[in-house]
């Protein structure tokens, strides 16, 4: 859209266009009226000019006419009869008239108008003048007469020869008193008005073309005119022509006013075209400006952003309104003062931009830099300045301030998040690292030492599963209190794991003084917690290493708590156990074995042993339990408790499993079908999904009768989680294994597990059955245990058999089964083959003294 001015530039290019045409339209119609003018006036008095060479000529004709006919002589040669000698031959009226004065014809004529005597065209000539004049012959004499009384003559032009003719007549008198007409004769003179003649006169007079027609002719508008009349005799009309002054002026101007009108049209066409060219840039270029400030207003006010400028000396000239939203402060109240009172940085800073030219391609960084809005809240802005170049000067600065205090409190919102524990508020492993890293860094020292109290809460999980995940979040919090109650400022609280917690302690404390401490907090947790009309007892195990004594790092001191801690759990609830370095040994040689033993998987180092399980009364051979043995290759042959351990904390525990379950069930193929293999699982399997599907792949794989196969689980499985293990426990019997209950009686054995959980078997731990023939309250228990069995249709087992009273006790006691040293130890594979051969045809003769196998 063309503005304003670009507007107003074509209006008055066009207007001067117009008042150029106006002027030199003006100028043009003014030549031709001047030029008519003249011309006019030229007419004029060239018609006065045609008028007196007429009137010359007639003058000039009639002088010579009157010179002749007032004469003496010609009287006295002319009165009676025309003396032809003297006029003729002596030439006093003969062809000298023609020859000199160009009269075409001189007549003598007698007092009554016939004519004596004639010379016509400078010769004699018998020519009778009324052939000429006809009737207007007698009134010129007439004339003639009177005007001769004041010396005159007549005069008329006639139309003679089909030219017009001036006829001039005078009486012929001897002197001027002379009265008598009627003896007077008359001389004639006939002037036709031929081109030669009417040429030589426009000549003299400056009458070019000059003509003569017969008759008043009507007034041609090209060429003057002039019409003479006489009386008697015709009008005649003279034409010629005027070379108009006007006209040659109108000639000599008009193409020059033309041009000059060409010319100047030429400049305004061309000043136009410039002005609309000029109009267009700066349409286009206005056009962007307007773009730009629109693209600048939109984005100015979508950002966040606000721009100022200021002078030279930093105090502001302009903000933008974004100004007003971010900050709350109207524009007026800091227009005028020095940028730096609003945000706080030093003004140095900004000037050093102006000093420092920018490298092409870099921008500079902005200044972080706080202010407070009209609300006095405090915000964080980045600040950034351009300086402003006039003519070489530092004029000012200009730029923009980003408010980024959301950004920063949101960073702050994360960098909490991330650094502490959304449940309890407590610093996270993260803040936890960060702190032993300054801590580190800011140095430890005997004198100022640093205690890292590892502490894990014990049966929390218990508490989870039972009453939901809404009560152990409370008791979280709980702890969290306790234990943030419980050290001083300065100090670090975090939870780094569900139930497992780290402490650091600052300060110069004896060993008696963290373990007051410790044992203040294990106090404090084991207070009982009444949580949703709940009563709750956990305690918790802690674990305490400290710098500089036992290390020197933060990932040794963490690693340190946690082995005392791993020793105090196993060393029993609610203890603390400082770090010694042989507990560090231990780990060392725990890691050691964990290494081994994998290499043993790889290697297949493992064999199986089976320690057959017989009728308690009848000692018939029912089944073996599989017991893995690792054939080390330097410590020899290894019995579970000493790597079961390791592979359960590893993980290695399901690779080795699953070789036991291939094995075991493989084996079981080659036996007698209806002996039954136990297969002894851990824990660690119930924790995971794929328990089933690894189950069902041996099935699978070996072709065995489910029904043959019982698995043997301890109650921790339940303890860890009941409801999931049910679960689970239910999918197993679907595939149609038996299972059996393992250690009955060491655990939280509780009978009403026997009853919620599908099992198949329950084995009595052998602590039971060692003293039964000694305690009476054992072999109530076991009594008890095996009645309750029978109830629920489980087959009771009495493990660890060790003698034959102790067989003979639990026969008595209606106990199902027996396994133990006394009736078979584990065996080799092969002497397990031995052994069913034996049992075959014993077990046809039913012959129970048999002696156990020795090793
Ligand atoms: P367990 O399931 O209670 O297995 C019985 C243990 O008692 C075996 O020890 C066996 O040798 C021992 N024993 C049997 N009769 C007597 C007796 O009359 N007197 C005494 N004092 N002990 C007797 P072992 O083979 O050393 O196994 C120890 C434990 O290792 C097993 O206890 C079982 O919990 C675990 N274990 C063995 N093999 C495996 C396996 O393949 N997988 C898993 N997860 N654990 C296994
Ligand atoms: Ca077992
Ligand atoms: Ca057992």
């Amino acid at each position: 859209m063309p503005t304003q001015l670009n507007r107003v530039a074509r209006q008055a290019s066009l207007g001067f266009f117009a008042l150029v045409t106006l002027i030199f339209t003006l100028a043009g119609w003014m030549l031709f009226d001047l030029c008519a003018r003249i011309d006019e006036q030229q007419r004029h008095h060239s018609e006065a000019d045609a008028q007196r060479a007429l009137e010359t000529r007639l003058d000039r004709l009639g002088r010579v006419l009157t010179d002749y006919s007032f004469w003496m002589e010609a009287y006295a040669r002319t009165s009676k009869k025309v003396d032809v000698n003297w006029a003729y031959e002596e030439d006093n009226v003969g062809p000298s008239l023609y020859s000199d004065y160009g009269v075409n014809g001189a007549f003598i004529l007698a007092p009554n108008g016939v004519t004596r005597y004639a010379v016509v065209g400078g010769g004699r000539s018998k020519m009778q003048l009324d052939t000429w004049l006809g009737d207007d012959q007698a009134t010129l004499l007439a004339q003639a007469r009177e005007r001769s009384l004041k010396d005159g003559h007549a005069q008329g032009y006639f139309l003679i020869e089909g030219k017009p003719a001036s006829v001039m007549v005078a009486v012929i008198r001897p002197d001027a008193t002379y009265q008598d007409f009627k003896r007077l004769s008359y001389m004639v003179f006939v002037d036709i008005l031929t081109p030669d003649k009417l040429a030589q006169l426009g000549q003299l007079f400056d009458l070019h073309g000059l003509t003569a027609q017969p008759g008043a002719l009507p007034a041609l508008a090209e060429r003057p005119t002039l019409v003479v009349r006489s009386d008697p005799g015709i009008a005649v009309t003279f034409h010629w022509l005027v070379h108009g002054m006007g006209q040659r002026l109108l000639a000599q101007f008009l193409p020059l006013l033309a041009t000059m009108c060409g010319l100047a049209l030429l400049l305004v066409w061309y000043l136009r075209r410039r002005i609309a060219l000029a109009a267009r840039q700066t349409d286009v270029a206005e056009d962007a400006l307007r773009h730009s400030e629109q693209r600048f207003r939109t984005v100015s006010e979508a950002s966040s952003d606000w721009i100022w400028e200021s002078d030279a000396e930093q105090r502001l000239a302009y903000l933008s309104e974004r100004f007003v939203a971010v900050t709350g402060f109207s524009r007026e109240a800091w227009l005028g003062r020095p940028l730096h009172e609003l945000l706080g940085y030093p003004p140095s800073q900004v000037e050093e931009v102006a000093r420092t030219p920018l490298a092409a391609g870099r921008s500079r960084r902005p200044l972080p830099c706080e202010m407070r809005d009209a609300q006095a809240k405090l915000r964080y802005c980045q600040l950034s300045a351009q300086p402003i170049i006039s003519g070489g000067l530092l004029a000012g600065f200009r730029g923009t301030v980003c408010d980024v205090t959301e950004e920063i409190e949101a960073k702050a919102r994360i960098e909490h998040i991330s650094q502490h524990d959304a449940l309890t508020g407590l610093a996270n492993r993260h803040q936890l690292h960060r702190y032993l890293a300054q801590r580190f860094a800011e140095g430890v020292s005997a004198s100022q030492p640093l205690h890292l109290l590892a502490l894990d809460l014990d049966r929390f999980k218990p508490v989870n599963d039972s009453l939901g995940h809404g009560a152990g979040d409370q008791v979280l919090c709980q702890v969290a209190r306790e234990l943030r109650a419980s050290v001083r400022e300065g100090d670090l609280v975090a939870r780094i794991g569900g139930d497992e917690f780290v402490i650091a302690v600052n300060g110069c404390l004896s060993a008696e003084q963290v373990s007051l401490l410790c044992n203040r907090m294990l106090e404090g947790i084991g207070r009982t917690m009444r949580i949703d009309e709940h009563d709750i007892n956990i305690g918790a195990s802690v674990g305490i290493a400290q710098a500089p004594q036992d290390g020197h790092s933060a990932e040794d001191l963490l690693r340190y708590a946690d082995i005392a801690l791993y020793e105090a759990k196993a060393a029993g609830r609610n203890t603390l156990r400082f770090y010694e370095p042989t507990m560090n040994q231990r780990i060392l040689a725990r890691r050691q074995l964990e290494t081994e033993l994998r290499l043993g998987l790889q290697r297949l180092e493992f064999e199986l042993d089976f320690q057959p399980r017989f009728d308690a009364s009848s000692q018939r051979l029912l089944g073996a339990e599989a017991l893995v043995r690792w054939n080390h290759p330097i410590r020899g042959r290894l019995a579970p408790a000493e790597f079961i351990g390791v592979a359960e904390e590893t993980g290695l525990i399901l690779g080795l499993s699953d070789w036991v379950l291939q094995e075991a069930c493989s084996q079981a193929m080659d036996w007698s079908p209806e002996l039954i293999v136990s297969i002894n699982l851990s824990p660690l399997e119930f924790q995971r999904d794929d328990l089933v599907a690894r189950i069902h792949k041996v099935l699978e794989r070996t072709g065995i009768d489910p029904a043959r196969v019982e698995l043997e689980l301890t109650e921790n499985v339940l303890l860890d989680d009941a409801a999931g293990a049910l679960e689970l426990m239910k999918k197993l019997k679907a595939l149609g294994v038996r299972l059996s209950m393992d250690d009955f009686g060491t655990g939280y054995s509780s009978l009403s597990y026997l009853r919620t959980y599908p099992f198949d078997c329950l084995k009595i731990d052998r602590s039971f059955v060692s003293n039964i023939e000694v305690s009476e309250s054992n072999a109530a228990i076991v009594e008890a245990i095996v009645s309750m069995g029978r109830a629920l249709s489980l087959t009771v087992v009495a493990e660890g058999i060790e003698t034959a009273g102790q067989l003979a006790r639990i026969a008595d006691l209606k106990c199902d089964q027996a396994q133990g040293f006394h009736l078979q130890r584990p065996l080799s594979q092969a002497r397990f083959a031995a052994l069913r051969e034996q049992s075959q045809p014993r077990e046809a003769s039913n012959d129970a003294s048999r002696t156990p196998v020795t090793y």
